[in-house]
């Protein structure tokens, strides 16, 4: 492969990912704002999934509020406003980069090559991104939550290939493989290269993806792969 781009993936990529022990406190730290089920919200929560990430709610106080409907809840603002809280520090500490993130990207930059983001993300994630210290090392971003559409839709791949400013065939996509996203690339004609890092726990993922294609257990072992 003679890449002239690579485009990561965000979560489980080149950011940390939920763990089952955080996605727990989230639910019930939500749950206690909301006078809610945490079982219940995290079965609301899930459904509203494919919505959230696709730009179906311009906020994530939108997200709740809704949620709060369909349980039959009357939560008010003050309530909507903790819930909505402790889901963004859930983001917060997900968003910390991966020990070897800046150093890879850099390396990937001193090749040449350009760098893209395609991230399956929810409204708060793209005002948080300039905070994680390495969004200066992208060339170009798509947030899902901005476009309106999500990975696997072939139409979000494209976009990333067009940002970045190159055909699909000179991009090596890196992800974590959820949603069939690797397999999705590749039948537009990227390369895809799944990482998955030592304790990858596929039952805290809504789709873990099987690849049979390479696959790496460290960030910087995408760049052997690149020529
Ligand atoms: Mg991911």
């Amino acid at each position: 492969v003679r890449a002239k781009a690579v485009v990561f993936d965000l979560f489980g990529t080149v950011v940390g990912d939920a763990t089952s022990e955080d996605a727990t406190r989230v639910y019930a730290e939500m749950g206690a704002a909301l006078s809610a089920d945490p079982d219940d919200l995290r079965r609301l929560w899930l459904e509203t999934y494919p919505g959230r990430v696709a730009g179906g709610f311009a906020t994530v106080e939108e997200n709740v509020a809704f949620v709060c409907e369909r349980l039959g809840l009357s939560a008010g603002r003050a309530s909507i406003e903790r819930a909505a809280a402790a889901r963004a520090a859930f983001i917060e500490r997900m968003m910390t980069p991966r020990p070897d993130a800046a150093a890879t990207l850099e390396a990937v930059r001193e090749t040449g090559r350009r760098v893209g983001l395609l991230s399956n993300c929810t409204p708060e994630v793209p005002p948080r991104w300039p905070a994680t210290g390495i969004a200066h090392l992208f060339d170009a971003t798509v947030f899902s939550s901005e476009v309106g559409l999500r990975k696997p839709d072939r139409r979000i791949f494209e976009l990333a290939s067009d940002r970045v400013g190159l055909p699909p065939g000179a991009c090596v996509y890196v992800a974590d493989g959820d949603h069939g996203e690797l397999a999705a690339a590749e039948a537009l004609g990227m390369r895809s290269v799944c990482v998955r890092y030592p304790g990858f726990d596929p039952s805290v993922r809504l789709a873990p993806e099987d690849w049979p294609g390479p696959t790496i257990s460290s960030l910087r072992e995408v760049l052997p792969l690149l020529d």
